[in-house]
């Protein structure tokens, strides 16, 4: 199957197990969101996706590929995922430019090519007349634009989204969400999403998993899950 395949994962921490034997897939091209309380497992599912955690049991694949499993696990920068987290996360005395650039350079990337990619990120989140500008002198919410670019800048397979707009007040939020959500469009990269906020997952995802207590307990389109009875 294209895209992602998650299967019976299990995931544990000592002796709590945060998340018990989840299934779900994610075409390519679609945004699926991870919905639910604080503690029901979301993050945990999201940072094996990521390859930051092992898988106790079960299995994650892509592209019919298994990344993790009882007995296989890709690390995190092989797998060609890039996240998003909730704090920006951005080198504070590093430029724009040298913050999204960071990535390529590691991968021996050739300088114009770099050069060509980062101002194509940069444009793609509207900052491209910040690029020497450093993170210090950046709002949050252009921080997290930065963040978006540094995430696209090096066309991953699948982009992880942790609770990006979390720290962010009411108004920058949506904002925000409707250009994460047009970026993903456009470029058509396929996308999980994590959030406790109802709202936010019912105006974004092409599908929602609602999550509680470590398992799923209800899976559909936002349409499916809330429609009135
Ligand atoms: P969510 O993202 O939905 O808030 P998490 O995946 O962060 O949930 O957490 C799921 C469960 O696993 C919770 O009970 C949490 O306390 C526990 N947990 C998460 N990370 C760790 C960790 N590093 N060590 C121990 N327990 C953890």
């Amino acid at each position: 199957m294209e895209g992602l395949a998650v299967e019976n994962l299990v995931v544990k921490y000592g002796n709590v197990t945060a998340v018990r034997g989840i299934s779900f897939d994610v075409k390519p091209g679609m945004l699926t969101t991870l919905l639910g309380p604080s503690g029901c497992g979301k993050t945990t599912t999201l940072r094996c996706i990521a390859g930051l955690e092992k898988a106790d049991s079960g299995s994650i694949s892509y592209d019919d590929t298994v990344l993790s499993g009882e007995r296989q696990h890709v690390p995190p920068n092989k797998r060609q995922f890039n996240m998003v987290f909730q704090s920006y996360a951005i080198w504070p005395h590093m430029s724009v430019f040298d913050n999204v650039a960071y990535s390529l350079r590691i991968r021996k990337e050739n300088k114009e090519t770099t050069k060509e990619k980062v101002r194509k990120a940069l444009g793609t989140v509207g900052l491209a007349q910040f690029e020497d500008r450093y993170g210090t002198e950046l709002s949050g919410g252009q921080q997290q634009r930065v963040a978006v670019a540094r995430a696209i800048v090096s066309s991953p397979k699948l982009l992880l989204f942790d609770e990006p707009l979390s720290n962010l007040d009411a108004s920058l939020r949506e904002q925000l969400r409707i250009e994460m959500v047009a970026i993903q469009r456009e470029l058509g990269i396929t996308a999980v999403y994590v959030t406790h906020d109802q709202l936010e997952a019912m105006s974004m995802s092409d599908e929602i998993i609602l999550m509680r207590d470590g398992v799923i307990e209800q899976q559909g389109s936002p349409s499916d899950l809330y429609k009135s009875p």
